[in-house]
């Protein structure tokens, strides 16, 4: 049972880690992107097409400037280089076609580059005016015209700028909206990853260290046990024996001091009683003895009907005739233990006499058995559990960490050994005891052992 519980963990914690591994590859792998994706965007070459309205004016300006030096001195080698100018401005307009981001700018740009080509024409009538050697007065509309297209490229260009203003304003919210996702993949990564180093330390705790820890405090306890038992079964020969003689001799005496006694006379009684304790103390010691020096099973093929059906005719009759109590068996298929009969027999006669003592009067119980594949001294094997179900006083909290204890009772007359005997037969057995209880409703004490493979006349 406890393993497939750990097995289940264990399942759901691997589904955890790969989980867990999941989303850290996709948190690295998305960071990972938008970091490349903002270097991209963030790259020396976009940074500078911010700039192509900035040198487009600078260099238009000088052109303009030659143009102007041309008209007033009329020197063809300023217009050589006003030509070159316009050209090499041309071509660097054609190349920033590919440079630009955004369609807003790329269309200002369009606007620009239509208008230079209209200022380029002008530019070159006038020039070609200026040549002819035309007089300042005749030159004047194609230099107002001039000037009109070199002022109309000024606003284009100013359009130019204020798409790159938003370009630029753009690319800031982005980055802004990245480095917030970077940010919270980072965070939820690193939680992810707390979370899983968490689990493990959990996990480990739980399902290994924990375990290994109470394992190792039982087997102590069971050695400290074994120990106590050990050396309380060397004693308890010596007193028994102690006792016993005596015991035999007063009870002896006894015998012959009645003969003398008439009944119904108050010595006699008095023998009685004595009589009856002295039974008493003898099973008392009997029963000591069994606890402390149980005889060594004689392991044997029992099947477990029978054996219940043996005990149901011992009890059934007194049970009801003196208690109303029905003693009922729940028959189910045909299951062997390896067990020591008679020792078995002692143990669930034990069992049934606690169960009919905590009924009282009136009442049922049942015994019944079923196989199971449980986990007895760290292997799992087949058993049968042996169940009785009592419909009595069930057991309080308080005192079932006591109650295998030898000596332990509740019962003005009870000895308490009768648990601790059973507990220790079925130990010798290989096998368990464990009981459910809800006080006022009832208990289910179940015997647990090991299943023996059936005999070939089953
Ligand atoms: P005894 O029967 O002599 O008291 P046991 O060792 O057989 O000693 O039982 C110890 C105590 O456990 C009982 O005194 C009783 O309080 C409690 N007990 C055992 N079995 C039952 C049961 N079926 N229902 C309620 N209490 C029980
Ligand atoms: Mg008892």
């Amino acid at each position: 049972m406890l393993t497939t519980k750990f097995q289940i963990r264990l399942a759901a914690f691997c589904l955890l880690l790969f989980l867990a591994a999941i989303l850290l590859g996709w948190a690295a792998q998305s960071a990972w992107q938008r970091v490349r994706l903002l270097n991209d965007e963030l790259s020396r070459e976009q940074l500078e097409s911010y700039r192509t309205a900035d040198q487009f004016l600078l260099d238009l300006q000088h052109l303009q400037g030659l143009l102007l030096r041309f008209e007033l001195r009329g020197d063809s080698n300023d217009w050589a280089r006003f030509d070159a100018g316009q050209n090499n401005l041309d071509l660097w307009l054609t190349q920033q076609r590919n440079r630009l981001y955004t369609g807003a700018e790329r269309s200002a740009l369009q606007s620009i580059e239509r208008a230079y080509d209209d200022y380029q024409i002008a530019a070159t009538r006038l020039a070609q005016q200026i040549a002819a050697g035309r007089s300042i007065r005749e030159l004047a509309a194609d230099v107002e015209r001039t000037s009109a297209e070199f002022e109309r490229l000024g606003r284009l260009d100013g359009d130019l700028v204020q798409a790159h203003q938003r370009a630029r304003e753009e690319l800031i919210d982005r980055s802004r909206h990245e480095l917030t996702f970077i940010r919270a993949v980072l965070y939820g990564a690193l939680t992810a990853l707390l979370g899983t180093g968490l689990g493990l330390a959990g996990f480990i705790w739980s399902g290994l260290i924990s375990p290994l820890q109470r394992q190792l405090l039982e087997s102590r306890e069971l050695i400290a046990r074994q120990d106590r038992l050990a050396s309380l079964g060397i004693l308890a020969a010596g007193v028994a024996h102690e006792i016993r003689n005596p015991l035999t001799a007063i009870k002896a005496r006894l015998f012959t001091q009645r003969k003398h006694l008439g009944p119904g006379t108050a010595a006699h009684d008095d023998a009685e009683v004595i009589g009856s304790e002295i039974d008493r103390l003898e099973s008392i010691v009997k029963g000591f003895l069994q606890f402390a020096r149980p005889a060594e099973p004689e392991f044997a093929v029992v099947p477990v009907l029978p054996l219940l059906q043996s005990l149901e005719s011992l009890l059934r009759d007194s049970l009801d005739a003196q208690h109303q109590i029905r003693l009922e068996i729940e028959p189910g298929e045909s299951l062997s233990v390896r067990a020591d009969a008679n020792q078995l027999k002692q143990v669930l006669l034990n069992l049934v006499q606690n169960a009919a003592d905590a009924i009282g009067a009136r009442g049922r119980i049942g015994l019944r058995y079923r196989w199971d594949l449980q986990r007895l001294r760290g292997q799992q094997l087949p058993v049968v559990v042996i169940e009785i179900l009592d419909t009595g006083s069930g057991i309080p909290a308080d005192i079932r960490p006591r109650l295998f204890d030898p000596f332990f009772t509740t019962k003005a007359t009870g000895t308490g050994l009768g648990l601790s005997i059973a507990a220790r037969i079925i130990e010798n057995h290989g096998g368990a005891i464990h009981y459910q209880t809800e006080p006022g409703r009832g208990t289910t004490f179940g015997v647990v052992l090991p299943e023996a493979a059936p005999t070939p006349a089953d």
